[in-house]
């Protein structure tokens, strides 16, 4: 049979993993990206002599599919372990260590009861004896219901909720644990019990979308506005390049945006689709990034919300003498911050939201700053809330009965997760490939 014109809108991992699946089962693909470079949420951007990532910063070492993912792409070798991540932890006149990564350490954390030490014990004694996969949320259904911060209040206790769990969910993921459900944790958490380790990509987190996409046709700078109903020919897909239209044929589309894109792409989707998809939402991040032109000590902290300030995180990278890359100060928004800049119309100007604050925690800011970049990423992360992992599951299900001629993939179908957005294009290519076959 000869393969399939396959059109892949998005060159996330999920478009990036999806692509070269299907290019493997003799299928011609063409991915189509809005951005300069693949990668979508994940690589290294430079601006002035401030680096900065898309996205993600660090990859889990729990997924088995995205670890042989990474060993046929050849990136094995280039993985470097970070251990024992901690940070320092800021509340209202007090400070402790919070570790990231859950295990024996994280039972000296100051301020917990004897009771909530032992529950700690227990959930990681019955983590062992976890069936949830980590790349997908929607294998915690258990936990979709309940808000995080009820669930782990409910489990874990009201202090391990308020002195471990809050501060990481918002100084990393810009989540408060009563606006989430507890299905990422419930389906991660587990996985990450007794495990100090995470990576980084040895030359950064852009090597991941460069080793994907090595092979496979790519047309950057290349927008898609819409597909037309497929009818019975080819799907048409319309885009623009430097202010030019421009329309593709294809016999299959994947859509690999983020989530709150996809739908307004299609003109013709079916009122359970369309449904789902309404329910789909993203959070947004701001951070700046400042530029020294002297030395600092590395720092972490993580500012509770009772510390109640703009700044959730807060990091200070020495520069290295070696490349002649710069120290800087890196200054992540509060989800209280995001919301003030986004009513106040300031994403383009958050230094000016966080000034006082950094001038608080790095006094000689004005002296040593040469530089800041404001980084507002206006879709963060998609927002597992109450109930969504449920409408994944069955959105999921019903794009694997049949087959069609538009399939979705990211990681709000899987995972907020590099790992979840990768497991979520493979899902696709299955999909595709067994209701099309391969050439
Ligand atoms: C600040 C931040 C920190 C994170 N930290 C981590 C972390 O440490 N570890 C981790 O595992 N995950 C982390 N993540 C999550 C991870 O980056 C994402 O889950 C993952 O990269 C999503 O991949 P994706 O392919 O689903 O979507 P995306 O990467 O968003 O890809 C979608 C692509 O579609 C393109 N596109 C959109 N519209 C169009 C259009 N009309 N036409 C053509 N192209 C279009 C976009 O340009 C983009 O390239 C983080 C994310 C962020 C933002």
């Amino acid at each position: 049979m000869p393969g399939k014109r396959i059109a892949v809108i998005g060159a996330g991992i999920a478009g990036l993993t999806a692509a070269r699946r299907l290019r493997q089962q003799g299928h011609i693909v063409k991915i189509l990206e809005a951005g300069r470079v693949p990668g979508g949420r994940v690589g290294e951007r430079m601006v002035r002599g401030i680096r900065f990532n898309a996205g993600a910063r660090l990859v889990y070492a729990f997924s088995k599919p995205f670890n042989a993912l990474l060993d046929e792409i050849g990136l094995t070798p280039a993985l470097v372990p970070v251990r024992r991540l901690s940070a320092e932890c800021v509340g209202p006149g007090d400070r402790w260590t919070v570790e990231l990564m859950p295990g024996l350490k994280s039972l000296l954390t100051p301020g917990l009861s004897l009771a909530e030490r032992l529950r700690f014990v227990s959930f990681g004694l019955a983590a062992l004896a976890s069936s949830t996969d980590p790349d997908d949320a929607a294998s915690a259904l258990d936990a979709d219901a309940v808000t995080l911060s009820d669930y782990t209040r409910d489990r874990l206790g009201a202090n391990v909720l308020e002195r471990m769990i809050a501060p990481v969910f918002r100084g990393t993921r810009c989540w408060n644990p009563e606006e989430v459900s507890a299905a990422f944790f419930a389906s991660t958490a587990p996985h990450l019990v007794g495990k100090d380790t995470v990576h980084v990509f040895k030359g950064g987190m852009g090597r991941l979308p460069q080793a994907l996409a090595e092979g496979l046709t790519i047309e950057c700078d290349t927008r898609v506005t819409g597909v037309e109903p497929p009818g019975d020919g080819p799907c048409r897909i319309h885009a623009e390049r430097d202010g030019q239209p421009l329309v593709h044929e294809a016999d299959l589309v994947v859509c690999a945006t983020e989530g709150s894109l996809a739908s307004s792409l299609f003109a013709d989707l079916d009122p359970e689709t369309r449904a789902f998809f309404s329910g789909v939402r993203y959070n947004s991040l701001g951070i700046v990034h400042y530029r020294l032109n002297r030395q600092v000590e590395p720092a972490m902290q993580f500012f509770t919300r009772a510390a109640a300030g703009p700044i959730a995180t807060w990091q200070q990278g020495p520069g290295n003498a070696a490349t002649g890359e710069a120290a800087q100060l890196y200054a992540q928004l509060s989800p209280e911050a995001v919301q003030e800049a986004i009513d106040r119309d300031m994403t383009d100007r958050l230094d000016e939201l966080v000034r006082d604050g950094v001038r608080t925690l790095y006094p000689n800011l004005d002296r040593d700053c040469a530089d800041r970049h404001n980084q507002w990423i206006a879709r963060m992360l998609p927002v597992f809330y109450p109930g969504y992992a449920k409408s994944v599951a069955a959105f999921r299900e019903r794009q694997s009965a049949m087959a069609r001629r538009v399939y979705f993939c990211g990681d709000y179908l899987a995972q907020a997760l590099i790992t979840g957005a990768a497991a979520s294009g493979e899902r696709a290519a299955r999909d595709i490939i067994s209701h099309w076959g391969a050439s």
